[in-house]
């Protein structure tokens, strides 16, 4: 068997291409263009690779973008007054602090001073609260750029075993509550989990998001499994790849994303989908409902 490669890039292209189409309505009925801030700290070169590609694609879609920069050293007061300044500033809808910080900075209240309205990446506590009961305003772009590679490439969910392997704030957690919204059945595995193949091998859907290249090996995965494969790992011989061993393992799944290629090119479209989200949001909020048209997409082309 050769697994199915589920693209990241033609399912993200093809939600970007609507997004764009919701961008042009939103300008074109009501004048508000989308706009997004990001906040860089430090001099870390992949966060601001990261940086530069969300900006770009914000451009791509006509969404508006702006960067505010911070040394490491930037004292906390001075981060949390250019959030409460985003925050009250109508022409900026959502606000993206660029993780991880550096060590010294508490993370925590630099992301729980982002208004909730504005929470484009998911990870203010209400949002993440709203996970488990089900009204999140915004879901965190990497799980739901997950769910998004399963329902554009018409995966069931329901009833499924889901292993996660990862239980990371950012991904891991976040993705378990999803799945359990959709009525999948789910494992959690992390770093301490004792003899993991047995619970990779009840998959049939298996999400990895630990950060270890070749954690998972053919022999811990079910034949027809489909494997996504979140990790993003830089080898010594300067290539990128995920957690997975995607050679040997697509020999055995059904459908797998490819590093890269599958998982990062979704988180990115998410947080265009989520800016988009709140700057309608503020529309309604501020001038009641709007009629957009509705452009029905055709997935049956993707994945
Ligand atoms: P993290 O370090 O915060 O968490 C890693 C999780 O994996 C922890 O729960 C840890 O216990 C678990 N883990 C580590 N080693 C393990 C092992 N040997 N067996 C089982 N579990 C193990 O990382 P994170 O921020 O959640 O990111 C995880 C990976 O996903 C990284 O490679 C990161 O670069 C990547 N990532 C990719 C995207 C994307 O857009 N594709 C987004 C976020 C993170």
């Amino acid at each position: 068997m050769s697994a199915r490669i589920l693209d990241g890039r033609v399912i993200g292209k093809a939600i970007r291409n609507r997004t764009r189409l919701e961008v042009d309505d939103l300008v074109r009925i009501t004048g508000v263009v989308p706009g997004l801030a990001v906040i860089l700290i430090g001099d870390d070169p992949a966060s601001r690779i990261y940086v530069a590609n969300k900006i770009r694609a914000c451009t791509d879609v006509g969404i508006r973008s702006s960067m505010i920069e911070y040394p490491k050293d930037v004292p906390a007061d001075t981060l949390i007054d250019a959030i409460e300044r985003l925050n009250d500033d109508p022409a900026t809808h959502g606000i993206l602090v660029q993780l991880p910080l550096p060590p010294h900075h508490d993370v925590r209240a630099v992301l729980h001073a982002i208004s909730v309205e504005k929470d484009v990446d998911g990870f203010h506590l209400y949002n993440v609260g709203g996970l488990v009961v089900g009204d999140t305003i915004f879901s965190p772009c990497t799980p739901f750029g997950v769910m998004n590679i399963l329902d554009h490439a018409r995966i069931p969910i329901e009833g499924r075993n889901v292993t996660i392997v990862g239980a990371s704030n950012i991904v891991g957690k976040p993705m378990a509550l999803m799945m359990m919204r959709r009525d999948a059945t789910v494992a959690v595995c992390h770093a301490k989990t004792r003899d993991l193949a047995q619970y990779t091998i009840l998959a049939d859907i298996l999400v990895v998001a630990a950060g270890v290249p070749n954690l998972i090996l053919p022999q811990m995965v079910r034949t027809g499994a489909v494997v996504i494969d979140v990790g993003i790992n830089r080898l010594p011989d300067g290539r990128l790849v995920g957690d997975v061993d995607f050679e040997g393992v697509s020999r055995k799944a059904s459908c797998i994303t490819p590093v890269p290629g599958g998982v990062g090119p979704m988180t990115v479209t998410m947080l265009l989908v989520n800016t988009m989200s709140a700057a309608r949001r503020f529309v309604e909020r501020t001038r009641g409902p709007i009629l957009t048209p509705v452009h029905p997409q055709d997935i049956t082309q993707l994945a």
